[in-house]
């Protein structure tokens, strides 16, 4: 296949570098000032999960080629979204994913590269606000994998808890960097409280919020289940699949890393959500996305 190399991974990439590099250091955690933990807007009930979809960013491919290794999308244009998942759970706030990076809502009109065109809509921070949050309060920062379209916004957090997979670290710790990999974009881990996870991990100790291993895209990459009490359970599927036609063909990105692990977790999640009756979001189709409550309505 020619041309995948032009794909938003490369131009992704290439922009973030520039663009970070002109912009402030966001510093050590010991350098940020204290943020305030803001009382939530409402109050959850006991035994209450809620699932917040935030609008994190707006990817335009002029061909979604490298979205499959068989062709089937060659020259073809595609929309993605590229939302942030509020969860606020009794004992604390997890965030899923950080988005493309609030940088981009300042440049209107977004930014093309190399037949990519990315764009936010709205900011982050503002949105957290909506819901009487600020990056303070989040407890936890997790990522279904460490993309940057996945962790633009990843430095604002510097006093949360990191949940970092072992090995999607090791992985996006090279030197160079992997394609699509920005480490400057979520840097301030390094500084910041961390967990390592080698496997599934329950973030709330409950069996409410589980991380699960789904390699394949990335070394590391991980799908987040949900046993929400009124939406029953639901899976945010980080890019194990980019489209629901990739999900209905078991369609493999030719970025990935590795084929085999992919068509080997599609497995154990498509058993998963049978087993579970579960609805699975696929973040990067905005059909899914437009399929959840608006924000700030939530699921719970
Ligand atoms: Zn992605």
């Amino acid at each position: 296949m020619t041309g995948w190399r032009k794909i938003s991974i490369s131009a992704m990439f290439a922009f973030s570098v520039s663009v970070v590099a002109a912009m402030p250091r966001t510093g050590n955690a010991a350098d940020l000032p204290a943020l305030p933990k803001a009382k939530a807007a409402d109050t959850l009930a006991a035994d209450e999960v809620r699932l917040y979809a935030l609008d994190c960013g707006r990817i335009d491919e002029s061909s979604f080629g490298g979205y499959s290794d068989t062709g089937e999308y060659d020259g073809k244009p595609r929309t993605m979204s590229a939302p942030c998942f509020v969860i606020r759970h009794p004992r604390g706030v997890l965030l899923w994913d950080t988005g493309l990076g609030d940088k981009f809502a300042a440049i209107k009109g977004g930014v093309d590269e190399d037949g990519t065109h990315l764009s936010v809509r709205v900011r982050l921070v503002d949105q957290l606000q909506a819901i009487g949050l600020t990056p303070g309060g989040i407890d936890y920062v997790a990522f279904s994998h460490l993309h940057a379209d996945h962790t633009g916004n990843a430095n604002l957090f510097g006093h949360s808890t990191f949940l970092m997979n072992a090995k999607e670290i090791a992985w996006a710790s090279a030197t160079p960097p992997p394609l699509g990999v920005d480490p400057a974009t979520f840097g301030v881990y390094e500084s910041a409280n961390k967990q390592v996870i080698e496997r599934d991990h329950d973030v709330f100790g409950d069996g409410r919020v589980l991380i699960l291993r789904a390699p394949g895209h990335t070394p590391g990459h991980q799908v987040l289940l949900l046993r929400l009490k009124k939406a029953g359970s639901v899976i945010l599927s980080g890019d194990l699949y980019h489209s629901r036609e990739n999900r209905q063909f078991r369609r493999v990105p030719a970025f990935n890393d590795s084929r085999a692990d992919t068509l080997a977790y599609m497995d154990r999640i498509e058993t998963l959500i049978k087993n579970l009756h579960a609805r699975l979001v696929i973040q990067h189709d905005p059909a899914d996305f437009a399929a959840l409550p608006t924000f700030p309505a939530y699921l719970n």
